[in-house]
């Protein structure tokens, strides 16, 4: 996809949360402008549904009602200026991060909007000065895309693209999660609705390889080598803005795979790691 689609897309599924109605159609693209320079002044990125939906490639997926972002820890109290003092949201409900996200979460602050109570904006911050712990601490795959204020990043591109993902080591207890992906209730892969996202417990019945999703792959993200990302731009215009989570990404340390082994017999590294 072209800068000028996705960047087309960034704005069509991010709009609705900032949308005062056609005869404050200025007003509606500040708050838009002011919306990713936050996101970029707090080192912040878009997660979810949103950032699901701009690099689907199905056609059309629905616009989205919960708005989330993953934010450093320390930068609350900038969201809160924003979100309550300028666009019209209250809080709603605020919790300690629970589940997949216990050890690199602090809490999770779901804003509502005060006049269109459907719209949500969900504020998940890290217990750490950076996002890229808490990014890669998701349940599943599909939860693994951002939009930051001027790249997209997806490490598991193909599948992610086609709203299909696998879920993670890590437990899923039941508790809310902090990333709200719409158009699945369900961890269990049945037979989904058009459009919603397909969730794989694992690859092991897999009739085909795993490809990027093999659990058995452990990634580097040194060099940013196997992490999907691309520049879509920004909303000011201004095209050489480097992400803060996409340099210190590069330069990481971190690993990350999606689960210990791989189980499926259709995959060439199937029977690594099983110690025989
Ligand atoms: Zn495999």
């Amino acid at each position: 996809m072209g800068k000028d689609i996705l960047k087309g897309r960034v704005t069509r599924y991010s709009i609705p949360f900032f949308d005062r109605g056609p005869h404050l159609r200025y007003d509606t693209q500040d708050d838009l402008d002011r919306f990713f320079s936050t996101l970029r002044t707090t080192r912040s990125w878009i997660v979810g549904s949103v950032a699901l939906s701009v690099v689907s490639v199905l056609s059309e997926p629905p616009a989205r009602s919960n708005l989330n972002v993953l934010s450093p820890y320390g930068q609350l109290h900038e969201w809160q200026d924003f979100l309550v003092g300028m666009c019209g949201f209250v809080v709603v409900s605020e919790a300690k991060c629970a589940g997949a996200y216990l050890n690199e979460g602090g809490k999770f602050i779901t804003f509502q909007h005060e006049d269109r109570k459907s719209l949500r904006v969900t504020i998940t911050t890290s217990a750490r000065p950076q996002i890229l712990q808490l990014f890669f601490a998701a349940p599943n795959t599909v939860q693994q895309v951002a939009i930051g204020s001027h790249h997209i990043v997806m490490p598991y591109p193909t599948m992610t693209s086609n709203q299909e993902g696998v879920c993670g080591w890590r437990p899923m207890d039941g508790a809310h999660p902090a990333v709200v992906v719409e158009g699945h209730d369900s961890y269990q892969t049945a037979s989904p609705l058009p459009g919603a996202v397909v969730l794989h417990a694992s690859t092991a019945n897999w009739t085909r390889a795993c490809g990027e999703a093999c659990p058995a792959v452990e990634r580097s993200a040194r060099g940013l080598k196997g992490i999907g990302s691309c520049n879509w731009g920004g909303m000011d215009g201004v095209d050489a803005h480097r992400d803060a989570n996409l340099l210190s990404l590069g330069r990481s340390r971190l690993y990350f795979r999606t689960g210990a082994f791989c189980l499926n017999e259709h995959c060439v590294f199937s029977g690594r790691y099983k110690g025989s």
